[in-house]
């Protein structure tokens, strides 16, 4: 068997989630004949935080099998610039709307297959295309079809160094236990995340709160790659701070809990603190607009812990965690079972009730539940709590991936911090999302970005490693 070491790739693609992924299949058909995914975990944890990804954001004109009605890129261009509060490259955001369209036909040409989208909370039937069989199922249609066209993967593979000589990338460091080696290659594509599974990089950014964080995924997106990328001159994109982080249940594991630690039910009822005091408006818009913003908010809490409760009128309207709920007859007991203020909780859940204006309520629709007179108000969903059993969740702050990235140009090429493009050095996924991504999150963007951009990646390394 030859040494890996001496192996010449056209083109080495780092990090085996669905932006690297897309990115060797994209390189391939681009014509790059030796094409190499360098991925650090092993083959039962491959695909990254791609594989508890269930569905991906799209502008359509009209209804198709998979999405209803239509989604213009006008739409969710604005969409997008709204949630970021204004705050974007809007020529690389333009290009991932406009580009969002073909994802779904491209995937498809590999093997990925789609479901009808799900209705609830979840809103999504009309903007986002749903992988039938999960993230995972997503993953093995991706590593099924560069098996089937011969791309050369690795396991166990964690990048530790990269060679960038005058903007130039020459090889990089593998590490597969003791043993490490040099592969190198005519170009590479960046794809390994962001650093939301690195503690310490976290504590950094956030102080001590981030002690209380949960990371919703893979334990292997440490950040090393963009560390390494930065020290070598790369323009760093987004704060430090800045993440998508949801309200996850506050029994959740550490890393990987996934999906089914999330909780939906914050807008369908209230959320307080460990003082039994609310403290945002949980009804301000629809909830894949808002629900990345929950974590954060949890996180600037006392004890980074916050408690969701809603009575027994929405049950069945949100999916529920993994975890059985508190439940209890009365806002007393509830608060009990808690191990929150009784007394506090009961004020708190009276004033709220007495604020609440009567109207019509619609889960599905901005509806006109609201209250009146409080702070902080909620603006939709807005129900009395009063009718038994009180149901109550813990929340904890739950990490899904960091904004801090490299910034890239429109081929997906990274930029150095005197504004040139590195000559052969490309990223697609979490590790360039900050170039979109600054505040804020539509739900699905993020595989969007990392299926446009790995493309975009791969097929500009392949026409690199060409000439
Ligand atoms: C629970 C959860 C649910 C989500 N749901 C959705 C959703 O429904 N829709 C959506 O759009 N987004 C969703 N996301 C976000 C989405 O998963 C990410 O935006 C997307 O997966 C990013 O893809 P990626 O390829 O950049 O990263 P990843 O899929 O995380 O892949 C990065 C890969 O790099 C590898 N790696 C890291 N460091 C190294 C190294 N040094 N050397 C070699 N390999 C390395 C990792 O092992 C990993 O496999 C969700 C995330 C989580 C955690």
């Amino acid at each position: 068997m030859s040494n890996p070491s001496e192996a010449r790739y056209d083109v080495i693609v780092i990090g085996g989630g669905n932006a690297g992924l897309c990115a060797a299949l994209s390189a391939r058909e681009a014509g790059a004949a030796r094409v190499l995914v360098l991925e650090c975990a092993p083959f039962a944890l491959r695909g990254g935080n791609s594989r508890h990804a269930r569905n991906l954001r799209c502008a359509h004109a009209a209804p198709t099998e998979i999405l209803t009605d239509a989604y213009s890129e006008d739409e969710l261009f604005d969409d997008l610039v709204r949630v970021n509060g204004g705050v974007t490259d809007a020529e690389l955001a333009k290009l991932v709307v406009a580009r969002s369209a073909e994802c779904v036909p491209w995937l498809q040409t590999f093997g990925v297959r789609f479901q009808a989208a799900l209705r609830g909370t979840l809103q999504l039937d009309r903007t986002n295309a749903f992988f039938l069989g999960g993230g995972t199922a997503l993953m093995n249609s991706h590593y099924a079809a560069a098996e089937r066209i011969g791309i050369e993967v690795r396991y166990g593979a964690e990048v530790v160094a990269l060679d960038i000589r005058d903007g130039t990338f020459r090889s990089a460091t593998v590490a597969n236990g003791e043993r490490r080696y040099e592969a190198h290659a005519q170009a590479v594509v960046l794809a390994a995340g962001g650093f939301e599974a690195n503690l310490e990089w976290l504590r950094e950014a956030w102080g001590d709160a981030a002690r209380n964080f949960v990371v919703r995924g893979t334990p292997h997106n440490t950040g090393t790659v963009l560390r390494q990328m930065l020290a070598a001159g790369a323009a760093p994109i987004g704060d430090a701070r800045e993440c998508h982080a949801v309200a996850v249940d506050g029994r959740a594991p550490q890393f990987d809990g996934g999906i089914v630690t999330r909780l939906d039910c914050v807008p369908l009822g209230i959320a307080v603190n460990r003082d039994a005091q609310r403290f945002y408006d949980e009804g301000e818009d629809v909830w894949p607009k808002r629900y990345a913003i929950w974590g954060k908010l949890v996180a600037r809490q006392p004890g980074q812990i916050a408690y969701a409760i809603v009575d027994a009128k929405v049950r069945g309207r949100f999916m529920p965690s993994v975890f059985p709920p508190f439940e209890a007859a009365s806002i007393p007991e509830l608060a009990a079972e808690l191990g929150l203020p009784a007394r506090e909780l009961e004020a708190t859940v009276n004033a709220f009730n007495a604020a609440v204006k009567p109207g019509s309520f619609d889960p599905d629709a901005l509806d006109d539940c609201r209250t009146d007179g409080l702070t902080p108000a909620k603006s939709h969903w807005a129900q009395r709590i009063d009718t038994p059993p009180f149901t109550g969740y813990p929340l904890k702050a739950g990490i899904t991936f960091t904004y801090l990235g490299v910034r890239v140009d429109g081929q997906a090429r990274v930029v150095a911090t005197d504004g040139t493009p590195f000559a052969n050095v490309y990223a697609a996924g979490e590790i360039m999302a900050g170039n979109v991504l600054r505040k804020g999150y539509v739900a699905g963007i993020g595989m969007t970005i990392g299926t446009v951009f790995g493309r975009i990646a791969g097929d500009s390394a392949a026409h690199h490693a060409s000439h």
